[in-house]
Order: structure tokens, then sequence, then C-alpha cells
């Protein structure tokens, strides 16, 4: 009897053993959206999810890239009117939202002045003043209409949705992977973080701010749950030229980057869309707007590293500081 009960012990937890799910992270990555991008999921079986999730970077490159010539987007540039693209028209009303709450401190029709600054460039170098006056001309997101799917460009106007894509890409890798199944996991596309529930255990995730910089040094970390964690930096991008730094950031306002004491603007928001809208939009604000505009919108909370490494926080943003 004795020994048919540990025959039995050891049998069910040999069988319990093998069918039991691993919750040992499996991450799959790729270089897409012109950066580092990511998925870590917390179950062994859903290796395949995470990698289709990750699949869609290069569909939605497809459609939003400014530079490819094969994407929506680039067609929508070149003819300045396009109809029936669900998705290209879903994110640009999205966009001009915040566009329109930021005053033009996000405005999606600077793609003039970044292809002008050019910085994916190898080379890239401080553009020549009289085009940079002639590419403002265009710039104003109040040439873009939009009418049931239909935009239109007006003006010469054209579009870059580098400062919002990302946000908008993480949130729909976040629904495939939700709607197959996981149920903890995190999306990075860049400087863009997208938390599925929490970690199997239960607990948040942690995730650290860059100190800007100082790669691998971290500034600040955070601990989120069914959250999306996005920074803007001038630190992401950038070169130097005559002892000047040149970073992506611009103030559509006068064309070149922007010059204010900020080095990094981190957005924590449920939405990476909105993240992502709003860390380009208070980073071109500066300390006090961005601040004053966050304090105006539910579950969007800011963290703000100044020149100094001092450390800014909107309301309710101290929550996630461990
Ligand atoms: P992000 O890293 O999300 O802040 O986005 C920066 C990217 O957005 C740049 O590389 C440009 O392609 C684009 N961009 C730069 N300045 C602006 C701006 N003021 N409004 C909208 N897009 C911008
Ligand atoms: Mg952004």
């Amino acid at each position: 009897m004795k020994k048919l009960l540990i025959f039995l012990i050891v049998f069910i937890s040999f069988f319990l053993g093998g069918c039991r799910t691993s919750s040992e992270p499996i991450t799959v990555s790729d270089f897409a959206l012109d950066t580092y991008v990511s998925v870590t999921v917390y179950d062994a079986r859903h290796e395949d999810t995470a990698r289709k999730a990750l699949d869609l970077c290069s569909d939605y490159e497809l459609l939003f890239s400014m530079t490819n010539p094969q994407s929506t987007l680039y067609e929508l540039n070149h003819s300045g009117f396009l109809k029936d693209s669900v998705e290209l028209s879903d994110i640009i009303y999205g966009a001009l939202e915040y566009c329109r709450i930021s005053h033009g401190a996000l405005d999606i029709t600077v793609s003039p002045l970044s292809s002008l600054w050019d910085f994916t460039s190898a080379a890239p170098s401080v553009p020549d003043n009289n085009d940079i006056t002639d590419a403002l001309k265009t710039v104003s997101y109040d040439n873009v209409s939009l009418i049931d799917n239909a935009i239109t460009l007006q003006n010469g106007a054209s579009i870059d949705l580098g400062a919002v894509a990302k946000g908008y890409i993480a949130d729909a890798m976040r629904d495939y992977l939700v709607e197959n199944g996981v149920k903890s996991a995190i999306i990075r596309l860049g400087g863009n973080i997208l938390c599925i529930g929490s970690k199997p255990d239960g607990s948040d995730y942690a995730i650290g701010i860059e100190k800007p910089f100082y790669a691998g040094e971290v500034s600040e970390c955070l601990l989120v749950s069914d959250y999306s964690v996005v920074t803007s930096g001038i630190y992401q991008r950038y070169f130097e030229e005559n002892g000047i730094l040149y970073h992506h950031i611009i103030d559509p306002s006068t064309g070149y980057p922007v010059e204010n004491n900020l080095y990094s603007v981190t957005i924590v928001s449920p939405s990476s869309f909105t993240a992502d809208c709003l860390s380009t939009a208070c980073f071109v604000l500066g300390l006090e707007e961005g601040i004053a505009l966050l304090d105006t919108i539910d579950n969007a909370y800011g963290i703000f590293i100044t020149s100094d490494y001092e450390i800014y926080y909107s309301e309710g943003a101290k929550q996630f500081v461990k």
C-alpha cells in the first residue's frame, strides 16, 4: 500500500510537471520601424503568437512609413488624397486630436522638416535656413482634412507619423496578443513599452527610464501593470555640428530642434498611442506647459528629466515610482 502511494505521488508529480506551463519569459525580437522591437511572453506556449504580433510591425510599416515608396502613407503624401484606408484614417484622426489639444506642439505635418533634417541618414547635417523657411510654409495640421475615411492634404502638406505610429502599433499588437490568450507580456518598440497584465505571479513589471546620454543607466524605476510607458528624448536620435547638438524633436513653429532644458519626457498611460502622442507633444511644450496639459487629461502621467538631471512629475505620476 505504502509503495503504491509513493508510486502514485511520484506519477502525479511527474504528470503535473510535464503539463506545467513554463512562466519563464521568452523574448522574440527584430529590427523594424527603424528600431529594435521585441515581444516578451511569460508562457512558452505563446511563442508563436508573440512572433506573429511582432510581424505586425512590418505590416504597419507598409501602411505608415513616410519614406518607403510602397507605403500607403507615401501614396497619400505624393497624391494629396486617399480614401478607404481605414487604419491610416484612424491613426490620423486620433493624432489630429493631440495636435489640437497641444495647440500644434505635436504637428503630424512636420514631414518636410523631418525630411530636411533627415536624422536617420548616415551623415545628417544642418539644413539650409532658406529650405527650412520654405518647408515651414506647408506645416500645419489644419491642412489635413478627414471625411469618412477620405484624407485630403491641402497646400502641399505631407504627413510624418513618426511621433505617433509606434504607440498605435503597440496597441494593435497588444490587442492581437490578448485576443489570442496572452495574459502577461511586454511589447517594446524602441522607447515605447507596453505591459500586458501583470507578471504571472501578480507583481508589477519594473520599467526603467533611461538616464539620458548614459546608455544602460536608469534615472527612475517605474512599477506598472497594464500600462504603457513611452519616452521621447533628445538622446535617442541626434548629431553634433560645430559643437551644437541637433536632435529629432522639431519645434513646428521654428523648424529647428526644440530648445528647452528638457532631456526627456516619459508618459505613463493605458494607451500606448496616447502616451506616444503626449510624449512628443509635452516635449515640445516644455516642462510647465507639458505638465499643465497632462493635468487636464485622465490617466496620463508624465515624468520629465531636465538637462541638470532633475526629475519632475505631473500630478499622480509618483504613484508608479518604486
Ligand atoms: P517621438 O520619438 O515619439 O517623440 O517622435 C519623434 C519623431 O516624430 C521624429 O523623429 C519625427 O519623425 C517626428 N516629429 C518630430 N517633431 C515632431 C513634432 N513636433 N510633431 C510631430 N512629429 C514630430
Ligand atoms: Mg511620440
